[in-house]
């Protein structure tokens, strides 16, 4: 029988760049669909994952073989600071239901979506696969955090009681096509391309949040979707898996908000506003083991990416999530 594979959050910016490279890439080639394979990419309205039993009759309804279970409450750190609670809730909910139905069906492999904001506070850098668990994630996202971690006690928790072939991906910050561009909900690179474009068109101030020294290693989504692929047909090990550019690619969101201004073309004033919050200063991931295993991978360059998403921001205007 062929697989199905079912990617939950498959509407979002990390589900529609990997129906795009999915869609693109030729059939039998390295990051293509195999002969007669299925993909189906689910969105909130196919079924809320946080109630069992819609999650129940989305796999009755698509009997998946595969899952990569990108669905959650997702934000930046403004977002993530206003709702604790319910980025745990939900998310706890969510996932959950996602693994044990996967577990009733007899999935034969599930790759959740964790993310660098899970890992400790205070802890030496880089950042690797081993340093999850062994301290408190920052303050200002411990809801969506702690969320998070618990994926990876339970893929191990299936995998030692049950067998179970779950495990997860760990991105930094992703942007591209299709995010969410929210001014105040987004993540830093959607929120600031939004904000710059509108300091354009109204000839107003380009107003970036905080002080601008802050580091982030940023993934474009076509980059990881390609990641996600490869790790679906070759990564079976429970332990996480981090998706990143090298630790010495960090970038300040001072040179984000300088790249934005010039995709953008934007010549107005621009100022950071040092009153509103700065977050975690930086959280460098090692992308060592990764690179141990996939063999020739290329990332897109920082700046090129940057680009495209600009471009599409604009081309989509109307119609972009915002
Ligand atoms: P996104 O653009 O906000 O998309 C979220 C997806 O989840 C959408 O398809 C949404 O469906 C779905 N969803 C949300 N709540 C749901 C619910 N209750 N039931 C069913 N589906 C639900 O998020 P993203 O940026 O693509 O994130 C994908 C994954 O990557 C997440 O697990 C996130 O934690 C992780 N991640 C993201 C980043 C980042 O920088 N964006 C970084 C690291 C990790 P609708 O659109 O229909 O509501
Ligand atoms: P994080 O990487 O998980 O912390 O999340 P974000 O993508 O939200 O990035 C947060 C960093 O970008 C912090 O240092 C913010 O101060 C800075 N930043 C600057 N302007 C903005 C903005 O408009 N929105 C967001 N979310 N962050 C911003």
């Amino acid at each position: 029988m062929p697989n199905t594979v079912l990617v939950t959050g498959g509407s979002g910016l990390v589900g529609k760049a990997i129906e795009h490279i999915i869609n693109t890439e030729a059939e039998g080639s390295r990051f293509g669909k195999l002969p007669g394979e299925k993909w189906i990419f689910a969105r909130s309205a196919d079924g809320d994952l946080r109630d069992v039993e819609q999650t129940k009759k989305m796999y009755e309804k698509y009997k998946p073989t595969h899952v990569i279970h990108l669905a959650a409450l997702v934000g930046g750190l403004f977002k993530n600071m206003k709702y604790k609670l319910t980025f745990l809730r939900d998310n706890l909910a969510i996932n959950s239901n996602v693994l044990e139905i996967s577990h009733q069906n007899k999935v034969e492999k599930v790759i959740s979506c964790l993310s660098t904001c899970v890992f400790p506070d205070k802890v030496e850098y880089p950042l690797d696969e081993n340093k999850i668990h062994i301290g408190e994630p920052h303050d200002s996202n411990f809801g969506y955090a702690y969320a998070k971690r618990m994926v990876d006690v339970q893929d191990r928790a299936y995998k030692e009681e049950f067998g179970d072939n779950f495990t997860s991906a760990i991105p930094t910050n992703v942007f591209g096509p299709h995010d969410n561009f929210q001014l105040e909900d987004a993540h830093v690179i959607p929120a600031l391309i939004h904000k710059c474009y509108l300091a354009k068109q109204n000839k107003t101030p380009f107003v970036v949040a905080g002080s601008g020294k802050p580091l982030r290693q940023f993934i474009y989504s076509y980059d990881l979707a390609k990641l996600f692929i490869w790790m679906l047909r070759s990564y079976d090990d429970v332990t996480p898996l981090i998706l990143s550019v090298g630790e010495d690619e960090e970038v300040s969101i001072k040179q984000v908000a300088d790249a934005i201004v010039k995709a953008v073309g934007f010549k107005g004033e621009y100022t950071f506003d040092t009153t509103r919050a700065d977050g975690q200063f930086r959280k460098p991931a090692s992308n060592g083991k990764l690179m141990g295993l996939v063999g020739d991978f290329k990332f897109t360059p920082f700046e090129d990416a940057l680009d495209n998403t600009v471009a599409w921001f604009v081309a989509n205007y109307e119609n972009a999530r915002k």
